[in-house]
């Protein structure tokens, strides 16, 4: 059975497996960051630093995702195991239901470990020399700019903004970066034109990788900034043109828009960003890399360190 380890059912082991995640080498008080000079006190799980000037009360949940909630840390363990091991995601509805917690609770959790999930600190450059990294764009879901707005984006012609009839909203683009065979970054965008696209391009590949594309406007021009851009022409049929395609891509895509119609439904467009950071971690974990699904939780879990995420801040950010 899935959840027959101890830390899926009982608070100590539940705490001594988040600590031992977060704390290989010995507990490191969180304000300022000394390392096993804790003293433990009379409750249980609860430190003071013993550093002078400092005598902090923490917790594993300190400084973390998890921090000043009521919701057990079992209760918490589980949902990380269902949201990093279930292929396209797990609701709010179903948390509620599965976890016996109030909707609020589990929409609020699930918003948690989404902040857990996503990838932070410096981020290396994506490919190199010898490697191809994909980039492509899609749309999802309809965008929160004003009808207006969109009427003059459209009259500037931008090729990017789709729209299935001219009274809706123009549709909320994501752009994808994949390295063959390797890891992804995806990013919403407020308007998929040629500067944003290009820019997100720029700032996370290699010049020394070549880039493949569709034949895109928004990538004209970006030959002389790698060590080549191929392009397949899907408007003319060809999708694959020896080991020339945007397939890595697309497949993500693929997967994204199944979970966010079977799943998840609706998601306001402040948010989105969010579950696109949850797609990622689990596309970026996935088995093929040889990542199986309790180390994918335990990355989640490691990554819930250095982040926090008020009620305030889901609902404004
Ligand atoms: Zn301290």
């Amino acid at each position: 059975m899935k959840f027959d380890a101890p830390h899926f059912r009982d608070e100590k082991a539940a705490r001594q497996y988040v600590e031992g995640l977060r704390w290989p080498s010995g507990r490191v008080c969180p304000k300022c960051g000394t390392v096993g000079g804790e003293y433990e006190t009379k409750r249980e799980g609860r430190y003071r630093c013993g550093s002078k000037g400092c005598r902090k009360d923490f917790t594993v949940t300190t400084g973390t995702v998890m921090e000043s909630s009521h919701i057990r840390l079992t209760v918490w363990l589980v949902a990380f195991y269902m949201m990093a091991s279930s292929k396209k995601g797990v609701s709010a509805h179903q948390l509620h239901r599965s976890l016996d917690l109030t909707y609020k609770s589990a929409w609020f959790l699930c918003h948690r470990i989404r902040e857990a999930m996503k990838a932070g600190g410096m981020l290396a450059p994506m490919g190199g020399a010898g490697s191809i990294v994909e980039a492509d764009e899609t749309y999802y879901g309809r965008s929160d700019l004003p009808k207006r707005e969109h009427r003059l984006e459209s009259q500037r012609r931008k090729p990017s903004i789709r729209h299935a009839h001219k009274d809706q909203r123009p549709k909320r683009p994501v752009v994808a970066l994949v390295e063959r065979g390797g890891k992804a970054r995806v990013f919403h965008v407020a308007v998929a034109s040629k500067e944003n696209v290009q820019r997100i391009v720029r700032e996370n590949v290699d010049p020394a990788s070549r880039l493949h594309t569709d034949e895109s406007r928004l990538y004209f021009g970006m030959d002389a900034e790698f060590a080549a851009h191929e392009t397949v022409k899907h408007s003319a049929g060809e999708y694959v043109r020896g080991d020339v395609h945007s397939n890595s891509a697309e497949g993500f895509f693929g997967v994204f828009k199944k979970g966010m119609r079977g799943v998840y439904q609706h998601c306001d467009e402040k948010h989105l960003h969010r579950y696109l950071s949850e797609f990622e971690f689990r596309f970026n974990s996935r088995t093929a890399l040889g990542v199986n699904d309790a180390e994918r939780t335990a990355l989640a879990v490691k990554g819930a360190e250095g982040k926090r995420l008020t009620y305030r801040r889901t609902h404004s950010a």
